[in-house]
Order: structure tokens, then C-alpha cells, then sequence
């Protein structure tokens, strides 16, 4: 049986480096409902798997967080065929044992996001998609078993503050975002965790710290001279792991082929409006996001 193709969405950094592991490269363009993507995806295999990777800044890392087109993105994604799909992101650390460097397979999120188009049925019909776990688990199990085979320190869970930006906390929201149970702080886990969960997806977010915030007072010794290069180095060290992080993720056969995840019924019992009332375009975002039909 072929190994289910994965989708991969990552910062400007990995594509380059990604792309020197994956055979048969192709680049491929797709429209949507939603606009363009924020780039061309990146379509080929690693250990026979068909890997889709997305550059979710753009090319040139064009796109802002709020920018971001994210509706096109997983609208794209499911055109291709992505039934399953692992984005890496990088935050800062709110807690002193989650070092720059580590990988963190985050199971909980915060939003704090306030002017993003945060679902696909906006003004076109009522749809309530549970979220009380907004990762896969069963793509996060795979991810711990993949990490195993990794020389990098993997937490296995985290809670994610996902604020809007596009500048940093202040000091003072840095230490409130600890106090609300925050382990990370970033700006791209919303809304893509919540359109995955509508695109009927299962998805997963490995998160890659780059720094701590800025709770965390550095002494007048460490300065901030250096904080720019030290953060570069901590996030290409990061992308070095996950692409490891995935290569033996591809590996993984049959669990990977499962088809019996619940995030696969998401809309089943999600849809609140009268279909009779579904303008025809809305049910054709629907059957996409179903998997029902294909361009
Ligand atoms: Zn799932």
C-alpha cells in the first residue's frame, strides 16, 4: 500500500534545507476560493513518502503573521490531497527547562489572535468544529516515536499563547502570559490549528524556540549585542531537527496510513445550518473540505 502523502508548513529557513532532502522535486501552483497560497508548494518524496511542503511566509517571508493567507493555504492542501499535515513554527519560551534548541510537540493553544479570518464558512453558513484537543493525537504519538530516534530534547506537550503581533510582548505580558499557563509565545498556530480541524485534517505543530521572551531579564553580561545571531543559530539548529524529525516520521508506514482518526469526522456533527440554506458555493467548499471532491 503507498505511504499517505504529508503535508509540511514551515518558516522561510527550512524550504532550502528541505528541499535538498527530497526527491523528485517539483514546484506546483494552486488557486483557490480563498486567493493563492502564500507560495508555490514544494511537491516530492522522502523515504517514499509524497511529502507537500508550504512556505507559509512566502517567498522572500513576504507575509506578516496576520497576512498569512491561511484559508487558501489548507484550502490548497486538501486539494492536493493532504489528509495529514505537520507544521513547524518558532516561538519563544516562557518557561526556564524549555531551551532554545529543543523541540517542543505542542497539544494545547491560547488564542489571542483578533483580525484573522479564522474559518472557511464565515458569513456562509453555522459550523461548530469541537476543538477541546486541537492536535491530532494520533500524529503526535508518531511524532514522540519519531523523536526517540533524535539526539534533541522533545517535550511532549505545551501550551502555545498564540498572539497577533506583529511586534513582541511587552515584559509585563511576557509574565501574564506565564501566569495564564502559557509554556510558548507565537504567532502562527492560529488559525491554521482551527482551519485544519474544519479541513477534516489531521494536524500536528512542532515548535521550535528560538529564545526566551522577554519575562526572562538577561544579565548585563549576556546584553542583547548578540540576541539576532543567537537566535538565527538556535533556529537553524532547530530546522536541522525537525527535518530529521520528519525523515523518520516518513518512515513510519502503516500507523501513518490510518485512516480511523477522528479528526477525519470533524464535520460530521459540526454543520449547525440547514443545508437547504448552503448557497451552492458553500457546499463546494464543504465537499472539499470533506474530501468528498477534488478540483
Ligand atoms: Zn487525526
Amino acid at each position: 500500500m503507498a505511504k499517505e502523502t504529508l503535508g509540511i508548513i514551515g518558516g522561510s529557513g527550512l524550504e532550502t534545507v528541505l528541499a535538498e532532502h527530497i526527491e523528485d522535486a517539483k514546484k506546483e501552483e494552486v488557486v483557490t476560493p480563498f486567493g493563492k497560497p502564500s507560495s508555490e508548494f514544494l511537491i516530492g518524496n522522502i523515504n517514499d513518502r509524497k511529502i507537500v511542503f508550504l512556505n507559509r511566509h512566502g517567498k522572500g517571508h513576504r507575509f506578516d503573521p496576520s497576512s498569512i493567507p491561511y484559508r487558501a493555504n489548507f484550502f490548497a492542501l486538501k486539494l492536493l490531497g493532504v489528509k495529514s499535515c505537520i507544521a513547524s513554527g518558532a516561538v519563544g519560551s516562557l518557561r526556564e527547562e524549555i531551551h532554545p534548541r529543543d523541540l517542543v510537540l505542542v497539544d494545547q493553544i491560547i488564542d489571542k489572535t483578533f483580525k484573522r479570518e479564522n474559518s472557511f464558512f464565515t458569513a456562509k453558513a453555522a459550523v461548530h468544529c469541537e476543538l477541546a484537543q486541537p492536535y491530532c493525537p494520533r500524529l503526535r504519538e508518531l511524532l514522540l516515536v519519531a523523536s526517540e530516534k533524535l539526539e534533541v530534547k522533545t517535550h511532549t506537550k505545551a501550551t502555545y499563547v498564540c498572539m497577533e503581533g506583529p511586534q513582541f510582548s511587552t515584559r509585563a505580558e511576557s509574565l501574564m502570559h506565564r501566569n495564564l499557563g502559557g509554556d510558548l509565545i507565537g504567532m502562527t498556530a492560529m488559525p491554521e490549528a482551527r482551519l485544519a480541524r474544519e479541513a477534516q485534517m489531521c494536524f500536528a505543530l512542532v515548535a521550535m524556540p528560538s529564545d526566551y521572551d522577554c519575562w526572562r531579564e538577561v544579565s548585563n553580561d549576556e546584553g542583547n549585542q548578540n540576541l539576532i545571531g543567537e537566535i538565527i543559530g538556535n533556529l537553524n539548529s532547530c530546522s536541522a531537527n525537525f527535518i530529521k524529525l520528519i525523515k523518520e516520521v516518513s518512515k513510519l508506514d502503516d500507523q501513518v496510513v490510518e485512516r480511523k482518526c477522528k479528526c477525519n469526522k470533524s464535520l460530521e456533527q459540526a454543520i449547525w445550518s440547514d443545508p437547504k440554506e448552503i448557497s451552492p458555493d458553500a457546499i463546494e467548499i464543504l465537499e472539499v473540505l470533506k474530501g468528498s471532491s477534488k478540483r
